[in-house]
């Protein structure tokens, strides 16, 4: 195995085995791997253009019984700041959102034992009646499987009526890595990686447009990173041809401030610049079947962000007017719409407004 022959085999969109990804990995230097992943957006998204979008992140609830060592988030029942969102605090928090250009809420929280499937149907029905063009990108596939586990029901049937009530997409929250060695210690309650796999895969049949991520960093090897991304591709696969399946992925580190993973078990984030770039760049030349990849600005900041433009990237996301998990725990990036295009401009490209399907915003 050489890195040349590889890149070669990359650059021809063939997929490479975990064994080739871990090569790479460790042997391509940055300035290299950073070129091919480079030529590798050319080819799936052509031209200068790079993504932003406009929307708000409104958590449904911050009581949750997963308790992820990594969330400083979530709350117990009972606790003094357990809350769950009211009908009137979504009206004010839309009706600025529009005022700000935007129409996509990110609905997130935690996985609150005492809503059921009701209280989403409910909840999206009710603000596609206020918010007609409202698009909602809402949960995640945790809280599919913790509903399919609470209603007895499918996942099939959780997501169509959840599709009925107005879900327009399914955030890829939640996947971590995908291996339950790395589960059991960062988020032992949450959904396992073959459920999250299982969740997607009935999303993709649904035709229900997805993204996918990682969160990076912890306690993972570089081979179980290569791994989840083999995973995502197999997935990717297996959609039925013409269906939406993983729009997007975007990787992001784990960030540490104040978490139990740091501070009960030492658990530091191993992030870098370099590291994020080259995993960026690793992740173009695995994905060869996903057409967007994001770089998290919100976490990774500006610099960062315009390097992985150019390492294989070609979105930059959220101007996020709201966002709760990642802020908790020390992302504490914040760009308002003109600085995410003059971010874009200045490395280099055109900034494109698009929407939650990645299509240009009109
Ligand atoms: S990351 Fe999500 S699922 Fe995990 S504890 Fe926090 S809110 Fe709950």
């Amino acid at each position: 195995m050489d890195t040349d022959q590889l890149y070669e085999k990359a650059l021809n969109l063939t997929p490479l085995s975990l064994a080739e990804g871990e090569f790479l990995y460790d042997n391509a230097p940055l300035e290299e791997i950073m070129f091919v992943g480079n030529e590798l957006r050319k080819k799936h998204v052509p031209g200068k253009g790079v993504g932003w979008m406009i929307d708000r992140n409104v958590n449904i609830t911050n009581v949750c019984f997963s308790q992820c060592q990594f969330c400083n988030f979530c709350r117990k029942k009972g606790d003094p700041d357990a809350y769950t969102t009211t009908t009137k605090e979504y009206i004010s928090k839309i009706d600025e959102m529009y005022s700000l250009g935007g129409d996509q809420l990110l609905l997130q929280g935690g996985m609150n034992p005492e809503l059921g499937l009701n209280f989403y149907i409910d909840l999206f029905s009710k603000l596609k009646e206020l918010y007609p063009s409202l698009k909602l990108h809402a949960l995640g596939p945790p809280e599919i499987v913790f509903l399919a586990r609470k209603e007895k029901a499918s996942y099939q049937e959780i997501l169509s009526k959840l599709i009925k009530a107005g879900l327009d997409s399914l955030p890829g929250a939640g996947a971590e890595i995908l291996s339950d060695r790395v589960r059991k210690t960062v988020s032992p309650a949450k959904a396992t990686a073959d459920e999250w796999i299982d969740v997607m895969r009935t999303a993709h049949l649904l035709n229900l447009p997805t993204s996918a991520t990682m969160m990076y960093g912890h306690i993972e090897s570089r081979k179980e990173r290569i791994e989840h991304l083999i995973r995502l591709r197999e997935l990717q696969d297996e959609k039925p041809e013409k269906h939406f399946g993983f729009i997007a992925f975007i990787p992001w580190p784990f960030q540490d401030e104040g978490t139990v993973l740091r501070e009960r078990h030492g658990i530091r984030s191993s992030y870098s610049g370099p590291d994020y770039i080259k995993l960026v760049a690793i992740s173009r030349i695995i994905l060869n079947n996903i057409t967007n990849i994001q770089a998290s600005i919100l976490t990774v900041g500006s610099e960062t962000g315009m390097l992985a433009l150019h390492a294989g990237a070609n979105d930059l996301g959220s101007i996020m007017i709201e966002e709760n998990v990642v802020s908790a725990a020390g992302g504490g990036n914040r760009f308002s719409a003109e600085d995410l295009q003059e971010i874009i401009k200045e490395a280099g490209f055109v900034p494109v407004r698009r929407n939650q399907k990645y299509e240009p915003y009109h």
